[in-house]
């Protein structure tokens, strides 16, 4: 039965939406009973009924703001918040225009903060979850990431800090750091498929948008009641070691 699912009567919205794991995200979340709000910049991806498209641009504020203003109009509620938008330009530091780094900084750091501060007022009214997509790049630098690490490791920081203030408001906040996942954010870094990656990491199959997804509903479900302010890691093993 549809209430017997882990977030039947939930609301969730999901940054980044019609990307790889944002996609995997809204289609877990909304299997598990959530109505889930999908938002991106573009919204040609066609989304399950229990899903509703949002246009958003994470660095804006007033779109943020509309974003949640029709979330209280529409639905009434939110219980989850997935921070799942971002974009990856890799180059070295001398390399990095500042352009680029501002330009990384906006979409990965700056969307995160003004995410969770847009929706702090409507997820306090009954407490939540906030899920926060770092990444590896948030644990360990890596060369040529200069403004993607700067702004993963700001994600890990930030996720804290949320934990901490909303903490007595009944919101959870964690970050979720994925190595390296088969999505067309990384494809054209391996054009002999990401295979090559295996050996980095302790397990041999590559990262799928799905494994993220089942972390987020972990994150998101009451099955973490006890978990805030922690960072949890989906990458194969990359982070502990390669073979
Ligand atoms: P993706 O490129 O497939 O999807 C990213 C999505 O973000 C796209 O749909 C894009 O339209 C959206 N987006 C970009 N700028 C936006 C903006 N200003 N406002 C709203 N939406 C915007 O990437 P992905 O692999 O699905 O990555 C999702 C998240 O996971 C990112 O935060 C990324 O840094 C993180 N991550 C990915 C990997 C990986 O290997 N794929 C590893 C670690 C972390």
């Amino acid at each position: 039965m549809k209430d017997d699912l882990p977030l039947s009567g939930r609301v969730a919205l999901v940054t980044g939406a019609a990307g790889g794991i944002g996609a995997a995200i809204t289609d877990r979340l909304s299997a598990a009973g959530a109505k889930v709000v999908a938002a991106d910049l573009s919204g040609d991806r066609p989304v399950p009924t229990t899903t509703r498209f949002q246009s958003l641009d994470v660095t804006d504020e007033v779109s943020w703001q509309a974003a949640i203003d029709s979330c209280a109009l529409i639905e009434g509620r939110l219980d989850i918040l997935v921070n799942c938008a971002g974009i990856l330009r890799a180059a070295s530091i001398p390399d990095t225009s500042r352009a680029m780094f501002d330009q990384v900084v906006a979409v990965n750091q700056t969307g995160v903060f003004l995410g969770m501060k847009a929706a702090y007022p409507l997820m306090a009214r009954q407490g939540g979850s906030i899920v926060n997509l770092s990444s590896t790049a948030g644990i360990r630098a890596a060369a040529n990431h200069v403004a993607y690490v700067a702004s993963k490791f700001a994600v890990r920081g930030m996720t804290k800090v949320a934990a901490i203030e909303f903490g007595p408001q009944g919101i959870r906040v964690n970050s979720v750091h994925p190595g390296l996942i088969d999505t067309p954010m990384v494809t054209p870094f391996f054009p002999q498929g990401t295979g090559v990656f295996a050996p980095r990491q302790l397990l041999d199959q590559i990262g799928q948008p799905m494994d993220v997804a089942e972390l987020v509903l972990f994150l998101s479900s009451d099955a973490s009641r006890f978990c805030t302010g922690s960072e949890f890691i989906c990458d194969g093993g990359y982070v502990t070691g390669g073979r």
